[in-house]
């Protein structure tokens, strides 16, 4: 049964992917908890190595809040170079962190998360090299509301002499949310894709709920852009 709905999903994926395709418009296949990971990797390595042989289409998601995806990102890139394939890479760090954390207590292995936000933002930007120094075969889209990461990029496409229109070279933040990163790269000639969250209400409501909980923390967005905002207001007072 649960083989026959697979195949299911397979051939629904494989329809997504090949439409995509015959439109010339990447696709990104999202993330999600580590338990359910190794399918969705499964299905997008295979549809990556059918529809990405002249440039990236299919997107794998890689979140680098994860012990194992730095590792992981390298082994796709090299499996793709061995078969003659680009690689599609959507850097986030990652949504759950919380519940996969309480699910490794709860089911007594190591978590496989990173043990802190340093280690997650240190792989998420070594990953970012990883991508830029493999270019030629590869399409990458940085979804991140973090301003040093964004900056990092754009450092590092300096550094390789990357043109900042490069089409293979995608900075993404979710519409709402984080406005001052995406009109600035825009203006800079950045490509800068707005992930618009879209579905059922039932659906898209607790994953902006997520989104909001995760930029409300100490460290998180808001705190940040609400920084920015006082900081312009004081600025703008001072000109009257
Ligand atoms: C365009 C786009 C697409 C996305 N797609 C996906 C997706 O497919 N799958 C998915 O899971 N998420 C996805 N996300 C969400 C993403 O994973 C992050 O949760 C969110 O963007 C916040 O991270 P940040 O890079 O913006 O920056 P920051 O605000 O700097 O980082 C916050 C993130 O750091 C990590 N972190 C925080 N504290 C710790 C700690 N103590 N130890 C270890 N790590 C820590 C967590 O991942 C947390 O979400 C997407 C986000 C965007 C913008």
């Amino acid at each position: 049964m649960e083989t026959k709905e697979y195949d299911t999903v397979k051939q629904r994926v494989f329809l997504i992917c090949k439409e995509a395709s015959d439109v010339n418009q990447p696709l990104f296949i999202d993330a999600e908890e580590s338990w359910i990971q190794p399918a969705i990797d499964a299905l997008a390595d295979e549809n990556m190595a059918k529809f990405n042989k002249e440039k990236a289409i299919v997107y794998n998601t890689f979140q680098l809040y994860r012990k194992d995806r730095l590792t992981f990102l390298k082994q796709t890139i090299a499996n793709a170079k061995a078969n003659g394939f680009k690689v599609g890479a959507k850097l986030v760090r990652g949504a759950y962190m919380e519940k996969e954390r309480a699910r490794a207590i709860e089911k007594n292995y190591p978590s496989p998360i990173q043990d802190t936000k340093e280690d997650s933002d240190i792989d998420y930007n070594l990953a970012l090299e990883e991508c830029v120094k493999n270019l030629d075969m590869m399409g990458l889209c940085a979804g991140t509301h973090n301003e040093k990461s964004s900056l990092y990029l754009v450092e590092l496409m300096h550094k390789y002499a990357i043109s900042s229109s490069d089409k293979r070279i995608y900075f993404s933040q979710l519409l709402g949310m984080s406005d001052h990163i995406s009109y600035n790269l825009t203006l800079s000639n950045y490509n800068v894709a707005k992930y618009v969250p879209y579905g059922p209400v039932k659906e898209v409501l607790p994953y902006l709920m997520r989104r909001a909980q995760e930029n409300t923390s100490v460290k998180g967005q808001t705190g940040r852009e609400l920084s920015l905002i006082i900081k312009e207001k004081e600025r703008r007072s001072k000109l009257k």
